[in-house]
């Protein structure tokens, strides 16, 4: 903060006849001092609450609180979406904190805060400048979560400093999916945009309606939709660009942990383990729709140089084909590899598995982890295959017994 700047703020608040003035931080350029400073004048606080007041006993802007609770998270964030949505402003988390009782959790308008410019700097700023308001604005959801599920929020919904116009916001996630969609399937950039434009009706304009061929160029880059497969030669690069991409754009990858590191939430993994799990959104609803009756895991070996093991899980559709409906690449296929492969379909599931039949490959492993993390099955089969080799194996044994 500039010396006049400081120099107005003692003139214009010693005027006021209020006399619990906000408090100032010392005078410095800070962030998060910046953050808090007044969309209205040139007045910095020393923190949020300050800014508030400020708002409130200054600008004379009422500050009103709402209050609505909720049964579950879920109902939250429906809620929270269609608010959003229709006040055409997003709230980002500011924190989350845990205590014993509850969890607390603030939500603050997208637009407070400052401007931050990314890696060197040399990113344009968009036409319409930059989302961010080089202030603060006090809107906010805060949520207090209680033991039993039950939400309690606190809304506080006067934006300061900003319209809320629909350029700031970003495409939502299912809009996104819903073109990449069309981008995959090669529908012409012109064709979607007529679409999107002839769907608007005359009552509201939403962020859809304003996209451009910019937006489509954006997803199909973010979607990885014109990529060839050939991704980095170095194999280790090229499987962590992989993941970071799945990571970036879903939920597919379960678990990820790559060899040289150690994993402080699983201490059983050895420093040259790599394990990752995937399973997709659709893979986790075949799953939910199947996983009751039968299941089959099955493991294959030497896919690669580099003698990792693709152990996959898979149901029985309607057409009695096995359908994969999740994956483990690891270097090991021993039981407690498979229980963390296990806990994870479990808990993307959010439910132990029950099935009526269990199939395998002779290997006890698959088993004793499956019991371990879900419900024992009714029935237990060997996959046919396997029961051949080892009959095959063990003959071979036995001739070799007549013989001596
Ligand atoms: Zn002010
Ligand atoms: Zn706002």
């Amino acid at each position: 903060m500039h010396l006049r700047n400081l120099k107005f703020h003692i003139r214009t608040h010693r005027n006021s006849n209020n006399t619990s003035a906000p408090n100032i931080t010392h005078p410095n350029t800070s962030t998060t001092t910046n953050a808090n400073q007044c969309a209205l004048c040139s007045d910095f606080c020393a923190d949020r609450k300050t800014v508030i007041e400020h708002y409130r006993d200054f600008h004379n802007i009422p500050i009103e609180h709402k209050k609505l609770t909720f049964q579950s998270e879920e109902e939250f964030i429906t809620w929270k979406l269609s608010f959003e949505n229709d006040t055409n402003c997003k709230y980002v988390v500011n924190y989350q904190k845990c205590f014993k009782s509850h969890v607390a959790a603030s939500f603050n308008c997208h637009r407070s805060g400052r401007y931050v410019p990314e890696g060197k700097n040399i990113r344009h700023l968009k036409i319409l400048g930059s989302r961010k308001i080089n202030a603060l604005c006090p809107a906010s959801i805060k949520i207090k979560k209680l033991n039993n599920g039950t939400c309690e929020v606190t809304i506080m919904d006067k934006h300061v400093g900003h319209q809320n116009d629909i350029g700031h916001l970003n495409l939502s996630k299912t809009e996104r999916e819903n073109l990449a969609v069309k981008i995959s399937s090669k529908v012409p950039f012109e064709d979607i945009l007529d679409e999107i434009r002839d769907s608007i009706t005359d009552s509201e304009l939403k962020r859809l309606h304003l996209l451009t061929k910019k937006d489509l160029y954006n997803i199909e880059a973010c979607f990885n939709l014109c990529s060839s497969s050939v991704r980095h030669k170095n194999d280790i690069i090229s499987v962590e660009s992989w993941i970071n991409d799945m990571q970036s754009n879903g939920d597919a990858v379960l678990f990820y942990k790559p060899q040289g590191s150690e994993s402080e939430e699983w201490p059983m993994l050895k420093n040259e383990d790599f394990v990752l799990i995937i399973m997709t959104a659709a893979q986790c609803e075949m799953l939910k729709i199947y996983g009751t009756d039968c299941i089959c895991i099955d493991g294959t070996h030497g896919m690669n140089n580099y003698d990792f093991e693709l152990i996959t899980l898979l149901v029985v559709d309607d057409f009695r084909q096995g359908f994969p409906c999740s994956f483990l690449v690891s270097n090991r296929s021993d039981k407690q590899v498979l229980k963390i492969f296990f806990h994870f379909a479990k808990s993307r599931l959010g439910t132990a598995l029950c099935p009526n039949v269990f199939m395998s490959d002779m290997a006890e492993a698959f088993f004793n982890a499956w019991i371990k993390i879900m419900s024992p099955p009714k029935f237990r089969l060997y996959c046919s295959w396997h029961v051949d080799q080892a009959w095959r194996k063990n003959l071979s044994k036995i001739n070799t017994k007549e013989k001596h």
